[in-house]
Parts: C-alpha cells; sequence; structure tokens
C-alpha cells in the first residue's frame, strides 16, 4: 500500500500547516545528545503521536514509550467491526513502526510516577528517569456508579470502552444470541471517551441485528438529555432501524440513567426504576482519567486540568497530560483530538528542550460515524488557547455538523473520508501503513 501524499495526508490529520511548519522547524534543532530523555506512558492515538513526532524531529533525542500492550487495536472504527464493515485485525497495530525509528517501546505497566525525583515505576521494578513526561493512558472506568457493575461484571456485560478482549466478547455475545433477543445499551453522562460512539455502535449493533437476527432489539438507556449529531443519527434510526432502536434519552419526566446490573439475572435497572432483562448487555460505565494519571497526582476530581496551549500539567512540572485523560473543555475526547494534541506537545517539548522558538498552538478535531453502508456523518472544529477574565481555555471556531436529509454522494464521501483518515492517523501515530481496505 503507498503512503498518502503530503497534501493529503496533511488534510485528513487535519493540520497541514503544522505538519510544514513542524518539518521546517524540527530539522534545525539540536539537542545536545543525551542531554533530555522523554518518557511517554501510553502507546494509544496520543501517547504514540507525540513519541513519532519527538523521534522524528531529533533523532538524538532519548524516547521511551510504555504501553501494557504489545499491540494497539484502536477504538477508533470498533464500532464497524461490530457491523460486518471492518474485520478486528484491520484494528490491530504493533509498535514495529515506531521501534524503527529508534524509539525505545516498553511493554510494562506503569505503576508510579514520582514528580520530585523525576522518575517512573515500572511494575517490573524498572525504574525510568525523565526530562519531560507525557501521560496519555486514556481512560478509566467508575464501576462504582452502577451497583453490581465491576471489572468481573464487565467479563458478562462488556462496556467494550476499550478496545480488544472486550471488542471481542460483545461481538461473540451478539453473534452467539438468539434471534428475539434484546440487547441493551446503558449510555453515561458527559464527558465520556468519543460522544458519538454510542450512537454509531447503535447504528452497528443495529445493521448486525437486522441483516442477522432480524426479530432482535437493540434498547438504549441514555443518561444524557441530547446528544452530537442528535438529529442525522435520529433520521438514521427512523430510516434505517425505526423496528429494531428504542432509544430512551432522559427527559423531565424519567431518568433513564442505568443505575444497577445483576450480571446473574442479566437484568439492567433504570434509575426511573425499569427493570429489562438483557439477551446481551453492553453496559458503558462514566469515566475518568487512567489510573496512573490519578496516581501521578495529575488529576483534579476525573480528570487532569492542563494549560491548554501547551497541554501541561496545571499540578506538575514538566508533566504533560494528552487525549482522553485530559480535561480541554470545549475539545471532545477523540483519536483525533489526542493526535492533534500529540503534535503540539511534541513541537513543545522539542522547543523547551532546545530553547527555540514557540509557534501558536492550533487543534483540530473531526469525528466520523457510520450509519450504514457507504453513509457516514461528521462533525469537527478547530480551536486555539484564548483567555478570558484571566481564565485559559480553548475556543472553537468554523465548527461543521452533518445535516439531516443529505445526498448519498455526500454521505459516501464522508465514510471515504473516514476510512482514509483512519490510515493517515495510523500512519502519524505508529509509522505504519495501515490498509485502505478495512476488510483486509
Ligand atoms: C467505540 C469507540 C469508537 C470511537 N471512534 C472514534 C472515532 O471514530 N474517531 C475518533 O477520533 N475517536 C474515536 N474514539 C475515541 C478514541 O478511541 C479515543 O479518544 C482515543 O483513543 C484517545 O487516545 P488516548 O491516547 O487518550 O488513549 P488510548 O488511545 O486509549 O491509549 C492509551 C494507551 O495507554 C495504555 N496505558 C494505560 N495505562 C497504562 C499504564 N499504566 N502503563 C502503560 N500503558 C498504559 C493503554 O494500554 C493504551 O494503549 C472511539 C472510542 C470508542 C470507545
Amino acid at each position: 500500500m503507498s503512503k498518502l501524499d503530503r497534501r493529503e495526508f496533511g488534510q485528513l490529520i487535519g493540520g497541514a500547516g503544522l505538519i510544514a511548519t513542524n518539518t521546517v522547524l524540527f530539522s534545525n534543532m539540536v539537542i545536545a545528545k543525551g542531554a533530555a530523555k522523554v518518557v511517554v506512558i501510553g502507546g494509544g492515538a496520543g501517547g504514540a503521536t507525540v513519541a513519532r513526532i519527538l523521534k522524528s524531529g531529533d533523532s538524538q533525542l532519548d524516547v521511551t514509550l510504555i504501553d501494557v500492550q504489545p499491540t494497539y487495536t484502536t477504538c477508533f472504527n470498533s464500532n464497524h467491526y461490530l457491523g460486518g464493515f471492518r474485520t478486528f485485525a484491520s484494528l490491530q497495530h504493533s509498535y514495529d513502526g515506531l521501534r524503527e525509528l529508534g524509539i525505545d517501546v516498553v511493554i510494562d505497566t506503569a505503576s508510579d510516577v514520582d514528580a520530585t525525583k523525576k522518575t517512573v515505576k515500572l511494575q517490573s521494578g524498572a525504574v525510568l528517569n525523565y526530562d519531560r513526561l507525557v501521560i496519555s493512558p486514556g481512560i478509566g472506568f467508575k464501576f462504582d456508579t452502577i451497583e453490581g457493575y465491576s471489572p468481573a461484571a464487565a467479563e458478562i456485560m462488556p462496556h467494550a470502552w476499550t478496545a480488544g478482549e472486550q471488542t471481542l466478547l460483545l461481538m461473540q455475545q451478539l453473534e452467539a444470541m438468539e434471534d428475539g433477543g434484546i440487547v441493551v445499551m446503558a449510555v453515561p453522562s458527559n464527558p465520556y471517551r468519543c460522544p458519538p460512539g454510542p450512537y454509531e455502535r447503535a447504528c452497528m449493533i443495529a445493521h448486525f441485528l437486522r441483516t442477522k437476527k432480524p426479530k432482535s432489539k437493540l434498547v438504549i438507556f441514555d443518561a444524557k438529555r441530547t446528544f452530537s449529531k442528535q438529529a442525522a443519527f435520529e433520521e438514521a434510526f427512523r430510516e434505517y432501524y425505526e423496528d429494531i432502536i428504542d432509544l430512551n434519552m432522559t427527559n423531565e419526566i424519567d431518568d433513564f440513567r442505568v443505575m444497577k446490573v445483576d450480571p446473574q439475572t442479566m437484568e439492567v435497572v433504570t434509575a426511573a426504576g425499569i427493570r429489562i432483562k438483557a439477551s446481551v448487555a453492553n453496559i458503558i460505565p462514566a469515566q475518568k482519567a487512567g489510573d496512573i494519571a490519578h496516581r501521578a497526582g495529575c488529576a483534579d476530581g476525573d480528570w487532569c486540568p492542563v494549560h491548554p496551549a501547551r497541554f501541561t500539567s496545571t499540578k506538575i512540572k514538566d508533566v504533560y497530560v494528552v487525549g482522553d485523560s485530559s480535561i480541554a473543555v470545549e475539545m471532545p475526547k477523540s483519536a483525533f483530538s489526542a493526535n492533534s494534541q500529540g503534535k503540539v506537545v511534541a513541537a513543545d517539548i522539542l522547543a523547551d528542550l532546545s530553547g527555540t522558538k514557540r509557534f501558536p498552538s492550533r487543534f483540530r478535531n473531526t469525528c466520523w460515524s457510520l450509519l450504514a453502508e457507504d453513509n457516514s456523518i461528521k462533525i469537527g472544529a478547530n480551536y486555539r488557547p484564548a483567555e478570558k477574565d484571566g481564565k485559559e481555555f480553548l475556543a472553537a471556531s468554523g465548527g461543521f455538523v452533518s445535516q439531516r436529509s443529505e445526498s448519498a454522494e455526500v454521505r459516501k464521501q464522508n465514510y471515504e473520508e473516514s476510512i482514509a483518515w483512519y490510515q493517515a492517523i495510523i500512519l502519524d501515530a505508529f509509522n505504519e501503513n495501515a490498509s485502505l481496505s478495512p476488510k483486509g
């Protein structure tokens, strides 16, 4: 598979200007060999991007990337797998491309951070020193917000909100379910990873049911009152999945938060007291920053506040928090956002370590969602750091969102864009050429 050309790649990854700027900037950088060590915790959309760009920016820089798993499985496009539009294997990516660049990839769990000594402790017992630390561990789950839900219960009622075993489990359960079964999905309140993700998943599960188990239903209990790309999603629910999806949004009268589950009886109970016995229960609990971000002392409540211009922790010096663990109000928790933040962070570290000029940070996000074959919608915006009344924030501009009743051509183009974006982000973060054909 040939690599994308630079213009195409830059457009899809959402930062053509930034990429061009950084290429020039990085090639002029001089960081003394052995003088600086950057440790990145978490080799996902955010962390892998930081590591890749740092090492490409200065091959002399000592970059260590730590991840628990030897293979990264993307959550992004994992719903396509549930709908039968992608293979599971096409979601999996190795760290070989990053190793080829000279990044030291360590498969281990970061168990502690000592911000005073500037060290990271690994579960294996090893201790790594750092000059700059990047924390991008994704999400943790607030299991205790749903009575009866726990890591053990998730083995019976999968959340599949981290990809890998959980995604496979949900798919296996859907495949094993009798025709006429009821799939129940619990959706949490904001903020959580991938705001439109549950509704794309609803479409993909409903597509699976329509084609494989047409007598079955999908009941959604949602803690929220509104959701991302709602008009276009609801139109798709009516157009394609009218007899399958039963969407229950919380409103003034009914509270559809899932409060309790029983993995033995497969019962799901809402705050309004509705009880339903599920054949398959996809319970997506409320979320928080990954555990290591909390242990490092970066969190304030559930998430890690950052200075929006650089994504440095507001709580610990010389530490950056990237991706879903950070709370960058306005900017949704997505792989596109994590990748965009990762680029800014890598550029900032390189400028910081080499004492060169920092360029203004610019961020971008686009999230595509697949509704049915060749029919995707999208939402996105640009973001820049701003300040009001002494408070830093990210200001959104140039926002766009798919509307109802768009032409089939527009929707197909959106789908093709989303597949090309997938290839672009995998190249950008993992230095790997993913197949442009999602079915392998
Ligand atoms: C169903 C679904 C669909 C989605 N679709 C899209 C989409 O279409 N577009 C989009 O942009 N986003 C999408 N997302 C969101 C996207 O997956 C996340 O926002 C993105 O992965 C966040 O990147 P991250 O680097 O913060 O975390 P991750 O990508 O999850 O990476 C975190 C990494 O850290 C590792 N880790 C955690 N703790 C430790 C530790 N202590 N030590 C070592 N390693 C550790 C983990 O193993 C993991 O590899 C979707 C999410 C879901 C659930």
